[in-house]
């Protein structure tokens, strides 16, 4: 495998990948590899000749007041990881190279980024929205893959791509990827390793608890009676607060109030201590 850790280096690179026609994925990540962010690895690996995976912690996509400066880099450890999976050329760019001194523009997409997460995390999706426009700039790739673990950014992402009719990758080549859980059902995260050992085991309820309530919205339950019982269970579970849990159209993530023939999914952020974990899954048959 190699690193690029310049522009310079990474387009002549891609240059060399591309020869004799050979396609490329790209998969972006923050690093602190974990099996998750693997199986997006082999997901591409299976799709297209090479693999360009990226390592950059974007400082945009953090508030002042958010894990920047504590977020887990490991960056010889990943190597090692993305070496074993074949990936041929991994994009490591630091602060500078990506947001040079003079740096202004910003990508916002409005509507699908601003409930959920947009609403708690003020910017947060700008700044993801722009640093991925960059990536694909970057690498072209003809195809790029996200986690449906973080749903809401893969619709802001497919929803960039689509208004801004990006090429490379064009919409329709930006791949979700299902969520990889813990052995208990705990969508694996970089940020679990902020757990303490109870706070972990309380976190097992997050996916437990949603399960009931999927299980119970597809029985023909009241939707808001039944997410206002999930909140009521977490907080009896053990954490702390409850940013968001609620039914939403896949697509446009518009909030649903019942369940009916497009596809559904359920959205929850919730807090233990000030680590917060996010999780979706499918709701009803036509999910
Ligand atoms: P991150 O490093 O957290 O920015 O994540 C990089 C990519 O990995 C994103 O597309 C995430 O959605 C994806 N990802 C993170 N956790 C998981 C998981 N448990 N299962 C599948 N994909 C994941």
């Amino acid at each position: 495998m190699q690193t690029a850790t310049t522009l310079e280096v990474l387009r002549k690179r891609v240059a060399e990948l591309r020869q004799s026609g050979a396609s490329i994925a790209l998969v972006p990540t923050m690093g602190a590899l974990h099996e998750g962010h693997l199986s997006l690895m082999r997901e591409a690996k299976n799709s297209c000749d090479h693999v360009v995976a990226s390592i950059f912690v974007n400082p945009t996509q953090f508030s002042p007041n958010e894990d920047l400066d504590s977020y887990p880099r490991q960056l010889v450890k990943d190597s090692e990881m993305l070496e074993a999976e074949g990936v041929a050329l991994l994009w490591a760019p630091d602060t500078q190279q990506m947001y040079p001194d003079g740096f202004v523009s910003s990508i916002s997409v409005r509507g699908v980024s601003e409930g959920f997460c947009g609403a708690d995390r003020p910017g947060h999706f700008d700044g993801v929205a722009t640093v991925v426009c960059k990536l694909f700039n970057q690498v072209q790739p003809d195809m790029a893959f996200f986690g449906e673990k973080d749903f809401q950014q893969l619709a802001v992402i497919r929803t960039m791509a689509r208004d801004l009719d990006l090429t490379r990758p064009h919409v329709d080549s930006i791949i979700g990827v299902p969520t990889v859980r813990e052995e208990d059902g705990l969508a694996m995260s970089s940020r679990n390793r902020y757990l303490s050992a109870k706070q972990r085991e309380e976190a097992a309820m997050l996916s437990m608890q949603m399960r009931e309530a999927i299980a119970r919205i597809e029985d023909g339950q009241n939707v808001g009676r039944t997410l206002t019982a999930l909140e009521d269970a977490l907080l009896g579970a053990g954490f702390d607060r409850v940013d968001y849990a609620d039914l939403a159209d896949s697509i446009t993530l518009e909030k649903l109030g019942e369940l009916g023939d497009r596809p559904a999914r359920l959205l929850v952020a919730a807090r233990i201590g000030s680590t917060r974990l996010i999780d979706n899954m499918p709701v009803g048959q036509a999910a």
